[in-house]
């Protein structure tokens, strides 16, 4: 099929908050949002920028930069995962904090949207110095963070460890512990049964609803997913466990192929014998990852990071159906181009946000002080995630549009009710 280069719909689309305001722009134009509230809903509502100086061990000091963006708290305490890497940028703390902000109110849990980083690369730094930055970076936010206030969690680089950290630098500056101001933790810690799996575990629950709606049977149905970390895996097992077919797999080392269906277990078992990469896996064929998001396959999971289907592969893409593991697998300009071939795309602000939904567990559970079976956590998670599913599809069809925008629609439907009700302070 020949394409015509649509417009571009917002010309500097390369910047990730321009581009999480490109998708937002048309659903706010299909609700006819009155200026003030788009306006309201676009702007952060906060933007820190925090220096942490940290002596390392070799007796120098450095100094880092520290982020947290909060981007809206209509609905209640802002929640948000921190990154540690070299390449963050303000612009991409922004959309993220923003796209928490949609993701709370999609799956309709009483927070808003924040996020937050450092600039810096944990590969080359030593525990103990990861550590220092940590505690500094929460000792520099302890006035802004709260169970009540904003919420951390973590995100690209960031785990169950340095969760812990942040809980005890909170609960040393407070003069008491608080398991309930980050999420994530150790489950020895306060953490949620279900927590380090939810993510996975959504994607699944929202591909089968996928599924259902367009008649697919799970024993006819292959799977192709980028990346085996933490979303990938999970998701690879979880596809395994109701009859999919996994075709395809991806880590950084590359993409592996077998028509015939991937042996997961043994995937997983290589990696764990492989410095946690699929490195050398026989089971497959190897293919590029650019290869690999074009291969023949009923369900495409990007589960790797953002920037992956562009106007320049799109094109190609073979999948019936893209359930976005990752945060923004997706480009603006990538939409159009799929939504021409049919594709049906559940945007990552639904099909990731089993994470944050087991986060608002572990915040309720750690606030309740009483701790729920795993099987309390996932039927509640799947029960969340269905009916946004639900809500999503409803939205779509009575617009006439494609699943991220009735996202998004849905999405400024409950957080401009919630402002409408409380008013404007000021
Ligand atoms: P992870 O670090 O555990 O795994 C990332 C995987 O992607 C690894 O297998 C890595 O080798 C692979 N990868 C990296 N670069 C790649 C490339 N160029 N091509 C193919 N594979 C590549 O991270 P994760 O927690 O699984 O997160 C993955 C994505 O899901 C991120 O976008 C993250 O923001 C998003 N997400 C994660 C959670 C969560 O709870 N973990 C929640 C919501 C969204």
């Amino acid at each position: 099929m020949n394409y015509i280069e649509p417009a571009p719909i917002n010309p500097q689309d390369d910047d990730p908050f321009e581009s999480m305001m490109s998708r937002f722009d048309i659903a706010a134009e299909i609700l006819n949002l009155e200026p003030g509230i788009y306006d309201y809903l676009k702007t952060p509502q906060m933007e820190i920028k925090t220096s942490i100086p940290i002596q390392m061990d070799d007796g120098t000091i450095e100094v880092f930069e520290g982020y947290r963006v909060i981007h809206n708290t209509v609905r209640g305490p802002s929640k948000g995962g921190i990154r540690y890497s070299p390449d963050i940028s303000l612009s991409e703390i922004k959309a993220l904090a923003a796209w928490m902000t949609w993701k709370c109110a999609i799956v309709n849990i009483p927070f808003g949207g924040a996020k937050g980083g450092v600039k810096c690369d944990p590969k080359v730094l030593t525990p103990i110095e990861l550590e220092k930055i940590t505690r500094r970076y929460t000792a520099n936010l302890a006035d802004f963070f709260g169970p009540e206030r904003d919420i951390p969690a973590p995100d690209v680089n960031t785990n169950e460890q340095i969760m812990g950290w942040i809980m005890d630098t909170y609960s040393m500056h407070h003069r008491r512990t608080v398991t309930a101001v980050v999420t994530g933790k150790p489950t020895f810690l306060g953490g949620s049964l279900g927590r380090v799996e939810a993510t996975g575990r959504g994607v699944r629950v929202v591909a089968a609803a996928a599924m259902e709606r367009h008649g697919m049977k799970p024993e006819e149905t292959s799977i192709v997913i980028q990346g085996f970390g933490n979303v990938g895996s999970i998701a690879a097992q979880e596809f395994i466990d109701i009859g999919c077919k996994v075709i395809g797999i991806s880590d950084v080392t590359g993409g592996y192929y077998n028509p015939k269906g991937i042996d997961i277990n043994a995937a997983l078992e290589h990696r764990k014998s492989h410095q946690g990469t699929l490195a050398d896996f026989k089971d497959a064929d190897q293919v590029s990852n650019e290869e690999l998001l074009e291969l023949p396959c009923d369900i495409l999971a990007p589960c790797a990071m953002e920037d992956q289907i562009t106007r320049k592969n799109a094109e190609r893409i073979q999948a019936k159906v893209i359930v976005e593991g990752a945060n923004g697998p997706t480009t603006a300009k990538a939409d159009p181009i799929l939504e021409s071939k049919g594709i049906l795309v559940v945007p990552d602000i639904l099909a990731n946000a089993g994470g944050v939904t087991v986060s608002y567990f572990e915040w309720v559970q750690d606030r309740m002080g009483y701790f729920w079976t795993a099987e309390d956590v996932n039927e509640r998670l799947n029960r969340i995630l269905s009916e946004a599913f639900n809500a999503v599809s409803d939205r779509a069809e009575k617009h006439n549009v494609n699943m991220r925008i009735a996202a998004y629609i849905l999405a400024i439907e409950r957080v401009t009710k919630t402002l409408k009700l409380r008013g404007i302070y000021g």
